[in-house]
């Protein structure tokens, strides 16, 4: 019988100490199919403790101006050595801390300092499992650009690896194109886990962390949230564009289009299901609340530009966008009617060329009007669910007129996947909250 192969990925607070990662080696053994773990780097221990990572960029700062660093490396390796007599094995670090050494020194680079954190944590708990030790850098490549080289990868991962049962990969970086290692962005082990699920064929990409998975809404605002249990790629990007932050962005396109679903699960609270992010097909289970998720970001300025007749003028918008183009602003959203537009972007694109950019609009498209509005907040409420479900925007709107807030905006994506409002940002908090409300306590109670 085929056994599956599940890729686990620990974070760095679910391996900060040698407790933690006791708890991630029972959850490893105690499943047969979790064949191949992706270590991040020790993480905090407690809110004010720096990690493994913080601690290698600033020993490696030090040493790349040419000051003493020893003091500082001997810190990190103390963080090691606690863990490795935490966890009763007969292993040292001793050589691999003498080589590190030596590669400051030679000034090896930012990221293959930052890359020891998960390397080093990998040799540990490779040794604590009694599994294979598979260097990243051997395995996981990058172009010129900088960019994954996905081909290289996958041809090389799937060969080392299926010659090793049971392996640990360190997470967060791989081989640059001249040879010296090379990181991915910050939170990046969350992508080498991908990419490993990608190339073992893997049935499920496990991600271990500090929480249950994602919820409905930001709990810093909605006291308690659900969690959400399923949830699709796609939903999942329309939330993670409004500043969720579980998973590295990067992480979910290998697996994607292996169609492989990731399951989000917390070290702290093994038999919690989590959640699963799967691909989107419209005879999934619908989510529990019509309703995925609810996520929203401050911060915006929506740029009001009325002209007569705007409608039959060839390129306007064209003429209007390329003026923020010029400037590299990104849009956010674009909402119009027949004779004025408005453009919403990040606020903080504008501060210091927000007249410059007002001149320039004039002179291109010689409006009547022109005003911009600043302190706007952009929620968006997603759900699989909503095209097939009628009453969705009525509800959200019901929601928002009863709390007395005032619609600035409103957007519904193509997809029908999501409703996109914007509202003033002193009605940030409260708008969540009462839409929040509608659609989750409201069926809890029903
Ligand atoms: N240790 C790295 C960081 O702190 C990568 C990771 O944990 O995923 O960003």
């Amino acid at each position: 019988m085929h056994m599956g192969i599940k890729v686990v990925k620990f974070g760095g607070s679910s391996l900060a100490d040698a407790g933690q990662i006791q708890k991630a080696a029972s959850i490893i053994r105690s499943d047969k199919q979790r064949r191949y773990v992706v270590p991040s780097a020790p993480g905090k221990r407690f809110s004010t403790d720096i990690k493994v990572t913080d601690m290698l960029y600033s020993c490696y700062n030090l040493a790349e101006q040419g000051l003493p660093f020893q003091k500082e490396l001997s810190e990190i390796q103390a963080r090691y050595n606690d863990i490795i007599s935490g966890l009763h094995i007969d292993f040292s670090l001793d050589a691999e801390f003498a080589e590190i050494a030596k590669q400051f020194r030679n000034r090896a680079g930012k990221d293959y300092a930052a890359s020891r954190g998960e390397y080093l944590n990998g040799k540990v708990i490779a040794a604590f499992l009694g599994f294979d030790f598979v260097d990243a850098a051997e395995v996981i490549f990058f172009q010129e650009s900088g960019a994954l080289d996905s081909e290289k990868t996958a041809v090389q991962l799937h060969k080392r690896l299926s010659q090793s049962e049971y392996a640990v990969i360190p997470g967060f970086y791989g081989c640059g194109y001249d040879g010296y290692v090379k990181t991915f962005s910050r939170g990046g082990s969350d992508v080498t886990g991908s990419i490993v699920a990608d190339a073992v064929k893997a049935d499920l990409y496990e991600n271990w962390t500090d929480v249950s998975g994602f919820l409905v809404a930001d709990p810093r605002i909605v006291e308690n949230p659900a969690v959400i249990h399923t949830i699709t790629y796609t939903e999942l990007r329309e939330l993670s564009y409004m500043g969720a932050s579980v998973l590295h962005e990067a992480a979910i396109f290998p697996v994607r289009s292996a169609g492989i679903p990731i399951n989000i699960r917390n070290t702290n609270a093994p038999d919690h299901p989590g959640t699963i992010i799967m691909s989107g097909s419209t005879d999934d289970e619908l989510s529990a609340y019509t309703i995925t998720g609810i996520a929203g970001k401050k911060d915006f300025t929506a740029i009001n530009i009325h002209k007569d007749m705007m409608n039959a003028q060839i390129g306007f918008c064209r003429d209007v966008l390329s003026v923020l183009a010029n400037h590299n602003i990104p849009i956010e959203h674009m909402p119009s009617s027949i004779d004025s537009m408005t453009v919403i972007v990040d606020s903080s694109y504008l501060r210091d060329c927000k007249s410059q950019i007002r001149t320039e609009i004039i002179k291109t498209v010689q409006p009547d009007a022109l005003d911009s509005e600043d302190e706007i907040a952009l929620i968006a409420v997603v759900g699989r669910g909503m095209c097939r479900t009628r009453g969705v925007a009525a509800r959200i709107f019901a929601a928002l007129a009863h709390a007395r807030i005032n619609v600035r905006m409103i957007d519904q994506g193509s997809s029908e996947l999501n409703v996109i409002v914007a509202v003033k940002e002193s009605d940030f908090e409260q708008a969540i909250r009462c839409i929040y409300d509608m659609f989750v306590n409201s069926v809890e109670e029903a």
